[in-house]
């Protein structure tokens, strides 16, 4: 698996240049800068403490320019709790120091070296074993996975204490590492495939050369797996993928067995069975074991995965909120990250980035929504991992019901095993009423008011009925160049049914640069105050304003209607 991408965080200008460098270590890798304090960084932060600890939660690597006791102390209050933790490191601002902190089985030496070697230093290596032996034996690379942890570091320190090793299998990597070797030592390290209890004295390290294929009829799959691999004398640790044919890309139960094994699930289009399957995926691998819709590949070596048939496509469309990162959910952070593809109107797409060098960008015209959706598809389709954006949230007047109806609309069948998910946003009527009070804090009604896709006729309808109905009011797409006169109909309809003195907020690019909100009456409304960048709040007959202590106006609609309740 390959690592995730670190974050790069300073809290100087002065730091920049460093951060620079490293970033060309780890291209992706975005530097976060403290807000007011930093310009020219690709993200901004606001509380370095909260930061931190956010990135560490989220098991994302941490690269600090700072002091390291600043990062320590900050951490300090999580590291018991953490099992696994991602790789941090502390930087001396000038470049001068890297310091690896935490992160030891996670790989935080390999990047320490990776770093120092970027900033022409040498790293301030502390691992004793990493120091002698040149790698860290309990953090075999990809490919490898060390059988037992606690074993291991028993291990490590006997060899530390002057123990002789000899290596049973082949582990290239550890060929190159400076271990003391001696055929006739009594430790020893095991390369293997096999199955069994590890020898008194004998460090297990499992080469991931074993491939299954499942049919998808099995049930229980993951103890099917287990069983047939127990038969065939594998140790399940050595498991590198599963394969199933492409017909089975949208079954759910191989996909959870994929994840409760903790393996990748891969496709490929053979005809015939399970051993077709497997034998075409590994021409010069053994067939071990085959029958109940199961077949075991064990090869010599381990598996390089992007050789091997195709991941499930995956489509994501996601919310970006109304602009301002902090507002954008965790889970759209994350989709953004792992994407290949990424598509929509390029004012969001620039504000979805900035993105890595690898990933494709598709900006296309704000107008252009079924022709996207269905590129969408495409690019999913071939197993690439995509995301489509949208502002706020997707299934509010946005990409989410194109996307559907594309997929509706299609009989592809490698559309629709596509794994497509909808994540949400802060949508732009929620994040203009949390910024005036509560607005919309007892029943409301959300319309845009845009006759592009529908007719006029049955916007004046709903106007008419929810104003009647004394709905709070919410109007997206409240006016434009090409519907200018429609606002003011609008407002005609819901002065109707509304007072003149009915608060109105205005929020004009809420969550971005250059916001304003502004609180008004709806006696006052006019729609030359309003144009598309707007989000338009009339409030019920019950919505009430009054003073805020640092200016301004707060505006919310009471929980209760008709006679408020006793307290
Ligand atoms: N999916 C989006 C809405 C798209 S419709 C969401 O959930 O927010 C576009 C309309 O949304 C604009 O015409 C405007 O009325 C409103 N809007 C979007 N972003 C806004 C923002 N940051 N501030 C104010 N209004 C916004």
């Amino acid at each position: 698996m390959s690592r995730p991408v670190p974050a790069i965080v300073i809290l100087g200008n002065g730091s920049l240049a460093t951060a620079r460098k490293i970033q060309q270590v780890y291209p992706g890798a975005l530097i976060h800068g403290l807000a007011e304090r930093v310009e020219g960084a690709d993200r901004v932060y606001h509380e370095f403490g909260a930061t931190l600890r956010e990135f560490y939660q989220q098991d994302l690597p941490i690269i600090a320019l700072c002091a390291a006791g600043i990062v320590i102390r900050t951490l300090a209050p999580l590291l018991l709790e953490k099992g696994a933790e991602p790789p941090v490191l502390a930087v001396a601002e000038d470049g001068s120091a890297v310091v690896p902190l935490l992160g030891g089985l996670g790989g935080v030496n390999v990047m320490a070296r990776e770093i120092a070697a970027g900033l022409d230093v040498s790293a301030a290596i502390t691992t004793s074993g990493e120091l002698r032996f040149g790698t860290c034996l309990l953090n075999p690379p990809s490919g490898y996975t060390l059988g037992d942890l606690e074993l291991g570091k028993r291990f490590v320190s006997d060899l530390l204490a002057g123990q002789q090793v000899r290596i049973e299998g082949a582990a290239p990597w550890l060929a190159q590492a400076q271990l003391p070797e001696d055929p006739e030592a009594p430790l020893s390290i095991h390369i293997g495939s096999a199955e069994r209890a590890p020898a008194a004295n004998e460090l297990m390290i499992y080469p991931r050369s074993v491939l299954v294929a499942v049919s998808g009829e099995i049930t229980q799959v993951p103890s099917a797996i287990r069983a047939a691999l127990r038969q065939a004398n594998i140790a399940v640790q050595s498991l590198a993928c599963l394969l199933a044919s492409e017909q089975q890309m949208a079954n759910p139960a191989l996909r959870e067995a994929a994840l409760e094994l903790g393996v990748p699930l891969r496709f490929a289009s053979v005809g015939g069975d399970v051993s077709e399957l497997a034998r075409h995926a590994l021409p010069d691998a053994a067939i071990v074991s085959q029958g109940n819709g199961l077949a075991i590949a064990l090869a010599s070596q381990p598996l390089d995965l992007a050789q091997i048939g195709r991941a499930r496509g995956r489509l994501a469309v996601i919310g970006l909120g109304p602009g301002a990162a902090e507002l954008m959910v965790p889970a759209v952070k994350a989709e953004l990250a792992r994407a290949n593809d990424v598509l929509g109107y390029e004012t969001y797409v620039r504000m979805a980035g900035p993105f890595r060098a690898d990933q494709v960008l598709h900006c296309t015209d704000n107008r252009e929504e079924m022709q996207r959706a269905r590129h969408a598809f495409e690019l999913a389709a071939q197993g690439r991992s995509v995301v489509v954006v949208s502002s706020g949230d997707p299934g509010v007047f946005a990409m989410a019901a194109a996307v559907l109806e594309a997929l509706h609309e299609s009989s592809e069948p490698s559309w629709h095993s596509v794994d497509l998910e909808i994540l949400p946003g802060v949508s732009a009527s929620l994040a203009t009423a949390a910024q005036a009070g509560a607005p919309l804090g007892h029943d409301f009604c959300v319309m845009s008011l845009s006759d592009n896709l529908k007719p006029w006729a049955i916007i004046e309808k709903r106007l008419d009925l929810a104003s009647q109905a004394d709905l709070a009011l919410a109007f997206y797409n409240p006016i434009s160049r090409s519907r200018p006169w429609q606002l003011g109909r609008a407002l005609e309809i819901v002065a109707q049914h509304r007072t003149a003195e009915t608060p109105v907020v205005l929020g004009r690019d809420i969550g971005r640069p250059g916001q304003t909100l502004r609180v008004i009456t709806l006696g006052q409304l006019t729609p030359d105050q309003v144009d598309m960048r707007t989000m338009v709040l009339i409030g019920s007959s019950t919505t009430c304003i009054f003073p805020r202590a640092e200016g301004g106006q707060w505006v919310y609609t009471p929980r209760w209607y008709g006679d408020k309740p006793a307290s």
